[in-house]
């Protein structure tokens, strides 16, 4: 009882999160405090469609009791031992994920953003050792309008000025291209100095921008004439999000460099994954690259479940069919208002662009109202609402969840 004396109001919870932590976020104003499955509870008990899944990490739905069971069973042998010594949980993973996604070896890190660091310097290093490319020459093309993460390296290939303006200088060797534009790749790969293409089958953060049919094999195409390493980030995309294994099965490409993140935990905590084979991984030697939490036996215990899961259950199939339900439904709905103009995406990661401008309020007030009515969805701009619920959904709940949507979009 002392307990429910001191609970904090979700207001006092907000303002706390206000006052102590650092505002590099704009969060919706709900509280939470509970996951299961595909819904989550605020502090006043009221319960929510999640339809952001933690940015795509929880694929395998909140608390999965499998991931949970893992995780509690590893925590209470052994959870960090860093790489200074072996430990009977790396291998066996490593042994697990390269099987699992094709590749000859693995390098595990932690968050998104490390992996794709990762990658880079996996890509310039073998662009130094292997292709031959002079010292401090080495450049990677990014995409305009690409979202890989938030470090220093990272925004110096973006080209939002949210994530760039104050924190130069970037760092060089980097060329930004626009995205879905195969004419400007192939200038681009003119130059002798390209190590590394990188860039996410699709665009998640920028809105769920899903490139032509053509774009990602005409470039893997094009990269591999070029001896330029196709390196994709699969943060997002990866891990049945997409309605495939992974957004490149698709096209039947296989990334010279795979960068995994999020669901690969099923959102319990961050484990990252770059994949590649021999050629490229054997380029690092020891001393060279790591990470103390990289690799730790509690992340390797988790993500082993964590896919297992997404075959089991066959996540990647579940998210395909409903994805075509919720984009048939959304069509639908559209024809019935002007205030949707598209409805784009693949699997169960999904967006609607609303007609309004790109710094308008509009796609905020929807998603305050559809928080009202039940559902958590969250804008990627002004104008996009993204919606990515957790894989583990039915049918059933999905035709609830457009109904919710239906009644907030008609209505206002
Ligand atoms: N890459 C992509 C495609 C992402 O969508 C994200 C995060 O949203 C990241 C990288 C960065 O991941 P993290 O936030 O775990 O560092």
């Amino acid at each position: 009882m002392v307990q429910e004396a001191t609970r904090l109001t979700a207001t006092e919870l907000m303002e706390l999160e206000d006052k102590y932590g650092a505002h590099n976020y704009h969060p919706l104003p709900v509280v939470l405090s509970r996951g299961e499955g595909v819904y989550v509870w605020d502090v006043e008990g009221k319960r929510y469609y999640d339809f952001l899944s933690a940015y795509s990490a929880v694929n395998q739905g909140h608390c999965h009791p499998r991931i949970i069971g893992a995780l509690q069973r590893q925590a209470e042998r052994l959870t960090l031992t860093s790489r200074a010594f072996y430990n009977d949980q790396l291998g066996k993973y490593e042994k697990f994920i390269t099987a699992y996604f094709g590749y000859d070896r693995v390098l595990p890190m932690n968050t998104g953003v490390e992996a794709v660091e990762t990658a880079m310097k996996l890509c310039k290093k073998w662009g130094y050792k292997v292709k031959g490319i002079a010292q401090q020459e080495a450049k990677i093309i990014f995409v305009a309008g690409n979202f890989h993460g938030r470090t220093q390296a990272i925004i110096s290939a973006s080209v939002d000025p949210g994530a760039t303006k104050d924190y130069g200088p970037y760092l060089p060797g980097i060329e930004i291209i626009p995205y879905n534009d195969l004419g400007a790749l192939a200038e681009a790969l003119k130059d002798p100095n390209v190590a590394g293409f990188l860039v996410e089958p699709i665009q998640g953060e920028a809105g769920v921008f899903v490139p032509d049919e053509n774009y990602l094999p005409e470039a893997y195409r094009l990269c591999k004439a070029a001896n330029v390493l196709f390196i994709a980030d699969e943060v997002q995309t990866g891990i049945a999000r997409t309605g495939r294994l992974l957004a490149c099965d698709y096209y039947d490409i296989k990334p010279d460099l795979l960068i995994l993140g999020k669901a690969l935990s099923g959102g319990v905590f961050p484990v990252s994954a770059v994949l590649a084979d021999d050629e490229i991984m054997l380029t690092i030697q020891p001393g060279e690259h790591g990470s103390t939490f990289g690799g730790n036996p509690l992340a390797c215990a988790v993500a082993i479940e964590a896919l297992k899961i997404v075959k089991d259950e066959h996540l990647a199939e579940n998210a395909a069919r409903l994805g075509e339900l919720f984009r048939e439904r959304m069509r639908r709905m559209m024809e019935k208002t002007g205030l949707v103009t598209l409805v784009r995406g693949k699997g169960l990661l999904n967006a609607i662009v609303i007609n309004d401008s790109d710094d308008s309020h509009t796609a905020w007030d929807i998603c305050v109202q559809l928080a009202d009515n039940g559902l958590l969805a969250k804008p990627t701009h002004g104008n996009i609402i993204r919606f990515a619920p957790p894989l583990v959904m039915t049918e059933e709940q999905v035709h609830e969840c457009c109904d919710i949507i239906e009644r907030v979009i008609l209505q206002g």
